[in-house]
């Protein structure tokens, strides 16, 4: 039997503003710890990690793309055929929560998908501020998510990681790929 028999392949990016954490996030899933040092992601870079549901081995390739504007152009080759996104800002930054429209439209505009795939939203660095349903900052994103699933027909789940501990990042993943799963099960029912 050939090992790639049952082998799905998922390709999924990882956008939001320079400096979020999106490397440090998809290094530390894959099990190559936290870094404090700043590597900048130059264009775009990548990993697979394999993971198995029901006896499949699945593949998810994980593009993780440059924030800057001087990569607008190469970013946008990037998007074709992806199944899902993690949309990731920063806790500490709220400008970066306010920048998600920008991310959403050019993923939007390059996946050439009718719609926005899968998405989850990420607010990153959560060891930085402790949040309460009635901070300031957690009714923001509140307010945020609820104008974004409006503007643009979604039901995006919102979680928050810290790379630094290791919040939430194993089901960050693991709630991106089942949410694409039934997606795709879903459709292919219809
Ligand atoms: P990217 O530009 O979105 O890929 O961001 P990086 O992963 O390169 O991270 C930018 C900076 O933020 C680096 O100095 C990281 O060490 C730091 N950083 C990333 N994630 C976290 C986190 O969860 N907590 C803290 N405290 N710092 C983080
Ligand atoms: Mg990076």
């Amino acid at each position: 039997m050939s090992e790639n028999e049952n082998l799905t392949i998922y390709k999924i990016v990882m956008i939001g503003s320079v400096s979020v954490g999106k490397t440090s996030i998809r290094l530390r899933y894959c099990g190559l710890g936290f870094s404090n040092q700043y590597l900048t992601t130059l264009g775009a870079d990548f990993s697979i990690k394999k993971i198995e549901s029901s006896g499949n081995s699945n593949v998810l390739q994980i593009w993780d793309l440059a924030g800057q504007t001087s990569y607008n152009n190469l970013r946008s080759n990037y998007y074709k055929g992806i199944q899902g996104a993690i949309v990731v800002f920063d806790l500490s930054n709220e400008n970066t929560l306010q920048s998600i429209d920008k991310w959403l439209d050019e993923m939007l505009k390059y996946s050439e998908l009718e719609n926005i795939p899968t998405t989850i939203i990420v607010g990153n660095k959560a060891d930085l501020v402790s949040l309460s349903y009635k901070d300031e900052l957690q009714l923001n994103i509140d307010a945020k998510i609820i104008e974004l699933n409006e503007k643009y027909n979604l039901k995006l789940i919102y979680v928050e990681t810290s790379a630094l501990t290791g919040q939430n990042i194993d089901f960050v993943f693991t709630q991106l790929f089942n949410r694409i799963t039934e997606e795709l099960t879903n459709n292919s029912a219809e």
